[in-house]
């Protein structure tokens, strides 16, 4: 059985990956360290199937602890590590910088590290649409951005450029996979769609940033984890791939998308944009989709429809 270490794997996708994992049989660890930027208690929650399968052992702890990671490796022989573990949403980034930097930067490296010394076969990053800021669309993998609009994403973008030089310097193989705004059960509670649902539901004004004109490649979480798990399996020595739905929806329209699953009115409250958001989002998935054989299949109605299930469910 191949083993895959998720950091991270406590949350939104990471606990997503680790079912999706179990399910095609890999032996999976979790590292998490579950922490307070969104309640721990929902990243329990996550985790619950999983732990009752005996392929999957879930361990708490930080990326930053060497002395943690080096024990993690002496300990299990792993094969791929997707690394996810990290601060996730622009705008908190903005307020707290520095914690992107050690989280984000030098918990990367650390792992980064500890993978090579380890000679672990594939790493994976998470990365993130935001690293192309206000590039042309549709985004494609060669035109990163010089211009990164937050410390969020200069963050990813100074992770891809760790990943790059580790590649380089140890020939790792390395695949950095570009996210495009992931939503789906267990997304993250301040997360737009999560937030939406949660107040059109309460039959609460959402504010909307802008003139709801702005658009984002919203992605269906089992196409990010389908995508990840061919990354896993793609024999190569470094790619950068971007991993989105190519169909972006736009503030307004997703709106009243939520309020129709829900069955409620939507009111809006229309607010000055947020600075360090990107206006548009629109992923260039022709590499991902020829090499990888990545193809979404969730079109953002049934994906809203099965959140709000899910949402009305559980939350
Ligand atoms: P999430 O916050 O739900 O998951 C991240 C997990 O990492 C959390 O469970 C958290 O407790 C853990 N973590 C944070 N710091 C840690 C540390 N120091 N040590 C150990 N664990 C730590 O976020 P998510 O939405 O699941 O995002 C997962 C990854 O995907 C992140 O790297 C994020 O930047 C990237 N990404 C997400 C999206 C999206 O739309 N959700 C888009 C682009 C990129």
């Amino acid at each position: 059985m191949s083993s895959v270490l998720v950091t991270g794997g406590a949350g939104f996708i990471g606990s997503n990956l680790c079912e999706r994992l179990l399910a095609c049989e890999y032996e999976v660890i979790s590292l998490d360290n579950f922490n307070t930027v969104y309640s721990p208690s929902i990243k329990r929650q996550n985790i619950i199937k999983a732990e009752s399968n005996p392929h999957y052992l879930s361990i708490e702890g930080d990326i930053l602890d060497t002395g943690l990671l080096t024990e993690l490796f002496n300990s299990f022989a792993i094969d791929t590590v997707v690394h996810l573990a990290a601060l996730a949403g622009v705008r908190r980034s903005i307020s707290n910088p520095l914690e992107y930097v050690d989280v984000d930067i030098k918990g990367t490296v650390n792992v980064l590290e500890l993978s090579v010394r380890n000679k672990v076969k594939k790493f994976i990053f998470a990365s993130s649409s935001s690293v192309y800021g206000k590039g042309p669309r549709p985004f494609s993998e060669q035109h990163t951005a010089d211009l990164q609009l937050s410390p969020y994403a200069a963050s990813k973008a100074s992770g891809e450029s760790f990943c790059k030089t580790y590649n380089a310097l140890y020939g790792i193989p390395i695949i950095c996979l570009r996210f495009f705004t992931v939503y789906g059960p267990r997304q993250r509670p301040e997360m737009a769609i999560h937030k939406f649902t949660r107040l059109i539901n309460d039959s609460r004004h959402i504010e909307i940033f802008g003139d709801g004109l702005s658009s984002r490649d919203y992605t269906y979480i089992d196409d990010i984890t389908d995508g990840i798990i061919s990354a896993i399996n793609f024999d190569c020595n470094f790619e950068i791939f971007n991993l989105g739905s190519s169909n972006p929806v736009s503030l307004n329209r997703l709106t009243d998308i939520i309020g129709k699953s829900l069955g409620k009115p939507v009111y809006r409250r229309y607010m000055p944009y947020n600075p360090g958001d990107a206006r548009h989002t629109l992923a260039d998935i022709l590499k991902a989709g020829t090499l990888l054989g990545y193809n979404p299949k969730t079109g953002i109605c049934e994906g809203i429809m099965k959140f709000a299930e899910w949402y009305l469910r559980y939350v």
